[in-house]
């Protein structure tokens, strides 16, 4: 069985492909160029080498019949690939569009070309869920059952790159669950809700040039940041959760939304972690305690407890791997 998945490159989409080679389904990676099947042929040699992983290349998946070709042939597929970027120029443009077409692009062509395909899992994110105008919100639990309320007016014309983000994310989400009440297509949606993901970096990554989750993480690592600071998004998931979840919403095959979570944290629990586990750099990570305790929403991971089985890393698991997968990276391994 050869499942495709989008965003082959990413943090997350590595270990998504990861898992699913491992179980023994075979992956196309779909990347945009060239050198990004390189860096996904470096990160999987032996795969390569056995062609149980293959690589595709679509160079813009927003485009009328993007995925036409690369759905050829596959029994599932997973759609992780969506811009994560908090700075951009135009929102619409370089956020909402390649998320939102990305997704319906991809539901399209699977829909037309592949008829086999019964389920497709997107990679969602508690980006759909939250309600950014609520702030810290202490006292409320979100749940599945909550949706980012942000208008596509306010997504075009916001200044927060966060705020764009957000959206980008919800409006990708309700395009998937539109186009599946709409069209009844042969195939199940399940959609994963991750907040900020956390854990060790596996893909062909840069030191300098890291995807946004890690990179704030590495500002406490490398001297660049001097107290923990307000936790923008107080909640946090393990990559290898997250990923577990993929594969475990595709085999489920039944539609769902799954919030992926260990629940909240805050960046004066990372600093502490940290200087924990990199004693020899504590005086580059900052004090933990240069920032007060504060108040915030919680988060239910129930239902990926009990429909998907699902059991979760603690941050300390999860921050120190993310680091010492960083030093390895600093050391060039
Ligand atoms: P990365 O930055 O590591 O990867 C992003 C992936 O999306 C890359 O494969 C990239 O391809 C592709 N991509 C980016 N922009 C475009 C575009 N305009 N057109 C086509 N492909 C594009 O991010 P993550 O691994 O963090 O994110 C993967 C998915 O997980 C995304 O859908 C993200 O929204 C979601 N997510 C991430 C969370 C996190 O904390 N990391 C939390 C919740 C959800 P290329 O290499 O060619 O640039």
């Amino acid at each position: 069985q050869i499942i495709l998945v989008t965003g082959a490159t990413s943090y997350i989409g590595t270990h998504v492909i990861k898992d699913f080679l491992a179980k023994g389904y075979h992956v196309r990676g779909q990347v945009r160029n060239d050198s990004s099947a390189v860096k996904v042929h470096r990160v999987f040699p032996d795969a390569v080498a056995s062609g149980t992983l293959r690589t595709v290349s679509v160079p813009d998946i927003t485009v009328e019949g993007a995925f036409d070709k690369a759905v050829e042939g596959v029994a599932g597929v997973v759609h992780c690939a969506s811009p994560f970027v908090m700075q951009v120029e135009n929102n619409e443009r370089d956020l909402l569009d390649p998320a939102v077409k990305g997704t319906n692009r991809i539901l399209e062509a699977v829909a037309a070309h592949a008829p086999q395909v019964k389920r497709i899992v997107i990679t969602s994110s508690f980006a759909s869920i939250v309600d950014p105008a609520q702030g810290a919100r202490p006292g409320y639990t979100y749940t599945e059952e909550d949706w980012n309320p942000t208008t596509w007016d306010d997504a075009v014309s916001t200044e927060s790159g966060a705020v764009a983000y957000c959206a980008s994310k919800v409006f990708a989400e309700k395009a998937a669950w539109a186009f599946v009440k709409e069209k009844q297509p042969n195939f199940t949606v399940a959609t994963v809700c991750p907040p900020m993901v956390y854990g060790p970096v596996e893909h062909d990554a840069d030191i300098k040039k890291l995807n946004t989750s890690v990179a704030d993480i590495y500002r406490f690592m490398d001297g660049s940041t001097k107290e923990p600071g307000e936790t923008g998004f107080p909640a946090f998931a393990d990559v290898r959760d997250v990923a577990e979840a993929h594969l475990r919403a595709y085999e489920r095959a039944e539609p769902g939304r799954y919030f992926i979570t260990s629940g909240s944290f805050e960046y004066r629990d990372v600093c502490k972690v940290l200087r924990d586990v990199l004693p020899d750099r504590a005086d580059k990570i900052p004090d933990p305690e240069a920032t007060p305790a504060a108040q915030f929403y919680k988060t239910d991971n129930s239902r990926s407890a009990k429909e998907l089985g699902m059991t979760f890393h603690t941050l300390h698991e999860s921050i120190r791997d993310t680091a010492l997968s960083l030093v390895a990276l600093e050391q060039g391994k």
